[in-house]
């Protein structure tokens, strides 16, 4: 079985920008790199789970959403970190989807995807309550991170388990 990575985008990899709409914005945080590296050749699976509900909101277009996660997966795949996968959930909190965190569903699709994942021992890690009560509602671990955190020793704590 392989452990995964559910890693939320905005305020978790990259720098929180509101809604960011240009790729040129997009900022790597601290210990993104070094930290993603050393989970993946520990051989956890990387998967991007995000909200885009700006897109609902007309701050940003559907089209702008994917080239900013297509720049965002060929900037680390410069620095040698594969992202598996990619989840959007573009709805507005008021359609009620069964996408939107911390609804599991983004989740429970790339789990029909990819089923040699072992969830219990996988992780979800954000910088909203939705993203640890997405790992509840999945049955993950729950990771919280704050806009000064050094993701390489997230990495770190969760290698050192
Ligand atoms: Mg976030
Ligand atoms: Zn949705």
């Amino acid at each position: 079985m392989k452990k995964a990575i559910f890693l939320d985008r905005d305020g978790t990899i990259i720098e929180e920008k509101g809604y960011l709409n240009t790729p040129e914005f997009i900022r790597l945080k601290k210990g993104v790199i070094e930290g993603l590296r050393a989970l993946q050749d520990a051989g956890f699976y990387l998967f991007i789970v995000t909200n885009q509900s700006g897109v609902k909101r007309g701050w940003v277009s559907r089209k702008r959403v994917m080239r900013i996660n297509r720049t965002l997966v060929e900037i680390l795949k410069e620095h040698k970190v594969f992202i598996k996968d990619i989840q959007v959930c573009f709805h507005h909190p008021k359609e009620r989807c069964g996408c939107r965190k911390p609804k599991p569903f983004m989740i429970l699709r790339l789990l029909k995807k990819y089923p040699d994942i072992d969830i219990k021992t996988s992780y979800v890690i954000g910088d909203k309550d939705s993203d640890i009560k997405l790992a509840q509602n999945v049955g993950a671990k729950g990771i919280k991170v704050f806009p000064d955190t050094d993701f390489s020793k997230v990495a770190k704590d969760i290698l050192n388990k």
